[in-house]
């Protein structure tokens, strides 16, 4: 299982639209054999120790044109030209310091889910540099960086596999009791266990069906299990049900505590707890600093509060 977390995860993560699109979870098995989409140099070295510093050095980037077609098959994706196409970010620059939590905000489309995927090397940058403690993450493995950088998508992506083997991809020693710890503080520990098979049920695309916002718990909980020391979450917008959002808020802060932390947020109390907000717009960052900074500019932040975010108001305390 070890062997084939590099390779799964970064398909999951940078292809999960492609390959709902195009093809069943059974393809995803039959190329696990293929290399990875992004090679280790062959001098590649692990993360530094201790606590994580992000770094983003005046990073420009552009999907590979082939993204834009689409695919006859999943093999294709293996054999994507990683560079060339139009620039979607243009010079981004950021550090975020151990502990620290950045927001990310901005219109659809301006880029913010592109940082995220660069932190997790699941593309290589055009110029400049994402560096991790200090190393060029071009220059550190595949694994260490998977193993570092937790990242959690808005569709709660899942493998066609028990519960418990999904959990277990994000530390294959967890105990039982551990894993029904992470289930339970993500508040799915109830569900899980009123159901027949337990941990050992079979959830994906012909599985048990999970909602939205279940399956976003459960990678709630995987990241409860994992600890990386690096969190990047696509914070949901809509996928939470109203009745267990506020336990599963919770249950997210808990696992960004602590840690370095890169939310592209949309909800007010994230952006309020932030160390520092970005705006960014059309693949630059327009704008940096704090809510009551930014607010008091009356510049991009303050119109994307009053249009987006003042009506979260009355729920966050000041
Ligand atoms: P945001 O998360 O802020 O909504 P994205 O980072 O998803 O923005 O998108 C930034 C730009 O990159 C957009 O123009 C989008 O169309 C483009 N883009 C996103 N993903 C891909 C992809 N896989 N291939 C080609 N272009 C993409
Ligand atoms: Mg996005």
């Amino acid at each position: 299982l070890t062997r084939l977390y590099g390779p799964l995860t970064a398909l999951a993560s940078a292809r999960v639209d492609i390959m709902s699109a195009l093809v069943s979870f059974e393809r995803v098995f039959e190329i696990l054999d293929l290399e990875p989409l992004i090679q280790d140099a062959p001098d590649a070295t692990e993360v530094p120790p201790g606590p994580v510093t992000v770094e983003f050095d005046d990073v420009r980037f552009g999907y590979p044109a082939a993204d834009k077609v689409s695919l006859a098959s999943l093999e294709d994706v293996a054999t994507l030209d990683t560079r060339g196409g139009e620039e979607v970010l243009h010079g981004i620059s950021l550090r975020a310091e151990p502990g620290q939590m950045i927001a990310l905000v901005g219109s659809s489309g301006a880029g913010k889910s592109t940082i995220a995927q660069l932190l997790s090397r699941l593309y290589d940058v055009d110029s400049g540099a994402v560096r991790l403690n200090g190393a060029d993450v071009r220059q550190l493995t595949g694994r260490s960086i998977q193993t570092t950088v937790g990242l959690v998508t808005q569709d709660g992506h899942l493998f066609h596999d028990t519960i418990g083997a999904n959990l277990r991809l994000a530390r294959p020693a967890a105990t039982e009791e551990e894993i029904w710890d992470a289930l339970r503080r993500a508040r799915l520990g109830d569900l899980i266990g009123s159901l027949p098979d337990g941990l050992d049920t079979v959830v994906g695309e012909r599985g048990y069906r999970l909602s939205g916002g279940e399956r976003q718990r459960l990678t709630i909980a995987r990241l409860l299990l994992e600890q990386p020391r690096v969190v990047v979450l696509d914070e949901a917008t809509a996928a939470l049900d109203s009745t267990s959002e506020a336990a599963v808020q919770e249950a997210v802060a808990e696992a960004l505590t602590g840690r370095t932390a890169l939310v592209i947020a949309h909800r007010l109390s994230t952006i309020r707890n932030a160390d520092q907000i970005l705006v960014v717009e059309s693949g630059q960052i327009v704008e940096r600093g704090t809510h009551t900074d930014l607010l008091a500019r009356e510049g991009r932040y303050a119109e994307l509060y009053h249009t987006q975010f003042a009506d979260q108001g009355d729920t966050v305390a000041a």
